[in-house]
């Protein structure tokens, strides 16, 4: 079967493997959609501590059973699934209390796994016990459902953050994580959605798609002056931040109204990871600062029903469609910003 496979920083290839095969306890899948996102690119030409070569990469998957291993109950050739892409131990003091997004032993499809930018690919033993795989809801397309893994993530922020009724939000970032964050935070009634992006194609791109109350573009005004202007001086009950920028997490900070909730969803450059911080804003306006670390299977489950049940559509989200040995090609339109979502069909 074709891969393509990570060998080193800068050196990912489009070859031939042989076809695995399910082992006990193990499915087999034929992947139909594997989506990119900017993790995919910064693998390319980082690595990543985790990976060990040659790895396949990829971890927005979904795909149909063509194979069930010895021992495996509840599925079957067929079947439509989609698998997450974090696998938490299920056992730990973290998991025992349903913490699954900080499991201290969580391994991941694509590093510690073969991923999913294959024509076959194993879901592992692991994955099924912690309810990983999941059925794809009649009506949404396999390319769809490999999108639920970056939406599951954006829930878990949104959860965390506590998005809901009559919220002004604020996303930093107009990716396809921020386009999923806008479409969310509408689905949970945020009253405003505001959409900040540094670059100006980029941000007319997404807020084409996504419709935000307000496109601001940080690189010609000040992204804080504009929210609260926005705001009648308060500031925004939630920010956002997805992108990789110290900067916008500092903005997010000072555009924060009182007992605002800010979600640091996008983390910053391992060798640049320090920001400012005004903590008397925190103290006296009783901000609250929030991580987000990918998804849980639950998460996943939830972020399939709300693209089946319409909540959260994301079909016009894929702009780009590509086969798999335009995989690498596709780094290159993910990392120039050039398409919101682009999905690899193996
Ligand atoms: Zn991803
Ligand atoms: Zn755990």
């Amino acid at each position: 079967m074709k891969v393509v496979r990570f060998h080193a920083p800068g050196d990912v290839r489009f070859e031939d493997a042989p076809e695995p095969e399910a082992g006990p306890g193990e499915v087999k899948i034929r992947v139909r959609n594997c989506s990119t996102c900017g993790t995919d690119v910064k693998i390319s030409k980082f690595g990543h501590h985790h990976i060990h070569p040659p790895r396949v990469m990829g971890h927005e998957i979904a795909g149909e059973i063509v194979q069930v291993g010895e021992g495996v109950d509840g599925w079957s050739n067929g079947d439509r699934v989609q698998v997450i892409a974090a696998i938490p131990c299920g056992k730990c003091a973290e998991c025992e209390r349903g913490r699954m997004t900080v499991c201290p032993n969580q391994e991941s499809m694509g590093y510690h796994f073969e991923g999913g930018f294959a024509q076959f690919m194993v879901v592992p033993e692991k994955v099924l016990a912690v309810d990983g795989l999941n059925r794809i809801p009649d009506g949404v397309s396999f390319a769809e459902a490999s999108v639920a893994e970056p939406l599951a993530c954006a829930l878990n922020a949104q959860n965390l953050a506590r998005v809901g009724e009559g919220d002004d939000v604020v996303v930093i970032g107009s990716g396809p994580i921020g386009c999923l964050h806008v479409r969310l935070a509408r689905a949970r009634g945020a009253a405003r959605v505001f959409l900040v992006e540094l670059n100006r194609e980029r941000l007319d791109m997404a807020a084409n798609l996504v419709l935000p109350d307000a496109a601001i573009c940080a690189a010609e005004v000040d992204p804080v002056e504009e929210i609260l202007k926005l705001t009648d001086g308060r500031g925004a009950d939630v920010i956002i931040t997805a992108a990789a920028s110290g900067k916008a997490q500092e903005q997010a900070i000072e555009m924060a109204a009182r007992q605002g909730r800010i979600s640091f969803f996008g983390g910053l450059p391992k060798d640049n990871p320090t920001i400012t911080c005004d903590s008397n804003l925190v103290h006296y306006r009783e901000l609250m600062i929030i991580g987000a670390n990918g998804s849980s299977p639950a998460h996943n489950a939830e972020a399939l029903n709300l693209v089946a049940t319409g909540a959260v559509p994301v079909n016009d989200l894929i702009t780009h469609r590509l086969p798999l040995e335009s995989a690498i090609d596709a780094f290159g339109i993910v990392a120039r910003g050039e398409a919101i979502k682009v999905t690899i069909e193996p």
